[in-house]
């Protein structure tokens, strides 16, 4: 079995103590590359460098809408730069986010749109990060509509309308830990209506920590426990859909993978 975490935050200082192990375990599970996720120019910075220290480990970076308010010209040069180490897969997270406004909006959708466009100058796709935001961000998307190299919604939280929307428009639906709760009715509906080749499967860890892990801090390992949830509802073995969704990060991210 061959795994891909497709976005996970090793960057995070909750794993500063540690990270041999967890990229070990990973290892260990199957998952046997790790896209590690800027949301800030430290992040990114600390995602590259991460890269650089595993072979199966690659990064993306960018400026999280919580971020935009410190995104200035520095910042925009920094990521230029970064967008061209070696092991950079992709712009992200970038989007927006009206839950928490730890921005202001008017920032947030000025922030997107310039690192949608600087994904577009540099050839790569993006990782997009959207709550409480989903018409506004399919908005912005869509007056980039042919100039996105490629695009995935990541941790996904919409209704299938949504799905058929994002479908529709080309990119590709990330899923998280959150499928594997009970509550989640809709998203396994999406799921189940998702074709297997648009799916990334991603733990956006140490966040949204599946079951039987819940509670605990997540890691790329647990990203199994994602792939057995969705092997289950498309009614396929879980290295079936291990082999579909790699291949479709592999795609998606440029055949770096
Ligand atoms: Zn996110
Ligand atoms: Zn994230």
């Amino acid at each position: 079995m061959y795994l891909i975490d497709t976005h996970a935050h090793l960057n995070d200082e909750q794993f500063a103590q540690d990270l041999d192990n967890v990229v070990a375990r990973a290892v260990d599970t199957g998952v046997e590359r790790i896209v590690v996720c800027g949301y800030d120019v430290p992040s990114s910075e600390q995602a590259v460098k991460i890269a650089s220290r595993f072979n199966g480990v690659f990064a993306t970076v960018g400026v999280h809408p919580h971020d935009a308010k410190n995104y200035d010209e520095q910042a925009h040069q920094r990521l230029v730069e970064l967008s061209r180490e070696d092991k950079v897969l992709a712009i992200g997270e970038i989007g927006l986010d009206f839950h928490y406004d730890l921005s202001p909006r008017e920032d947030q959708f000025k922030v997107f749109d310039a690192q949608i466009s600087l994904a577009w100058e540099l050839g790569l796709p993006i990782v997009v990060h959207s709550r409480e935001s989903n018409p506004e961000v399919m908005q912005v998307l869509s007056r980039h509509a042919g100039n996105i190299r490629g695009c995935v919604i990541h941790c996904f939280s919409g209704d299938e309308g949504l799905a058929r929307e994002v479908l529709d428009a080309g990119f590709y639906i990330g899923i998280d830990g959150p499928i594997t709760y009970k509550a989640s009715q809709k998203l396994r509906r999406v799921v189940a209506m998702c074709p297997l080749d648009r799916l990334l499967i991603e733990t956006d860890c140490p966040y949204l920590t599946p079951v039987p892990y819940r509670g605990k801090r997540n890691e790329p390992a647990y990203v199994k426990f994602i792939a057995e949830e969705i092997a289950r509802i498309k009614e396929i073995t879980i290295e079936e859909l291990a082999e579909a969704t790699s291949n479709n990060a592999r795609i998606f991210f440029g055949g770096i993978l």
